[in-house]
């Protein structure tokens, strides 16, 4: 099995299989965090070279299930391994979570890209708090006049573009108590995020809906039918282990 991951529920994924030994399991990052959880799994890490490598890789390793376990917003990746496990005859078990949902009293803006999303900040200089992630920071050089509070995994580097900002390192999971002392204390006034999902990340959307701040959330890219949860997903490995265990 493959497990294209850099998600939670890669994560939890390898431990809901831990136990199992009818199952040998790779891991394989992309390489953008610098210092990605441990998992107790072998591990590969970059790029396989698009369809044609990651098609070769699948090959090589005779890989049965394609698990790909990546983040929602990871679109090409996804879209290389619908067309690798064509191609290879491989099963493909998507995993995912749901995204995010208003509730009653948030204050949502929804756009299709992150540069949409600092297009719909406005004219106005605003205090703004910025979790898109390392990579998608330029977009906001676009919108020089606000202030940003920037927090991502790794440290953002020199590349952003960002005339006036803060920069906090952290990882998930958060807590909603916290998250809104961060927003009173950096006096943030809109928050800025993807719909990602899951829990890990959600607890800034609450501190948002209790201090009454909008925010703009970057669509996902559509997901594709079928996908499981974690649970689903290792329902339908054992299922796939029974079967090839009978012949079938
Ligand atoms: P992407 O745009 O869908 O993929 C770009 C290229 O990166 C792919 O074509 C592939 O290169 C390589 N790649 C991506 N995921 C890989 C994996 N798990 N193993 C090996 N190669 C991988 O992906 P992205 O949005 O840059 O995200 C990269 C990774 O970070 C993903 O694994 C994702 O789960 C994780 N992540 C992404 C986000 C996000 O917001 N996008 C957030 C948290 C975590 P080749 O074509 O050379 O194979």
């Amino acid at each position: 099995m493959l497990i294209l991951g850099g998600s939670s529920e890669a994560t939890a994924l390898i431990s809901a299989l831990a136990g199992r030994t009818d199952v040998a399991a790779i891991l394989s990052l992309a390489g953008r965090t610098r210092a990605p959880l441990q998992q107790a799994v072998a591990t590969r890490v970059g790029g396989f070279g698009g369809v044609v490598g990651l098609a070769a890789f699948i090959r090589e390793h005779a890989v049965e299930v394609l698990v790909d376990a990546t983040h929602p917003f990871a679109a090409q990746i996804s879209a290389n391994a619908r067309e690798a496990a064509a191609r290879t005859g491989c099963r493909l078990l998507l995993v995912t979570r749901p995204a995010w949902r208003p509730q009653a009293g948030d204050r949502w803006t929804e756009v299709a890209t992150v540069a949409d999303a600092a297009a719909a900040l406005g004219p106005d200089p605003r205090r703004v708090f910025l979790t898109v992630g390392r990579l998608q920071l330029a977009a906001f050089a676009a919108a020089p006049q606000h202030h940003y509070l920037v927090r991502t995994i790794d440290p953002a580097g020199q590349e952003h573009g960002l005339a006036d900002a803060a920069f906090i390192t952290a990882r998930g999971p958060f807590d909603a108590t916290a998250e809104e002392e961060l927003m009173r204390e950096r006096r943030v006034d809109v928050l800025v995020t993807k719909n990602s999902g899951g829990a890990a990340a959600a607890a800034k959307l609450e501190a948002a809906r209790r201090l009454g701040l909008p925010t703009i959330l970057v669509r996902r890219p559509a997901s594709a039918d079928g996908a499981l949860d974690v649970a689903g997903a290792v329902a339908a490995i054992a299922a796939h282990r029974g079967a090839a265990r009978r012949g079938e």
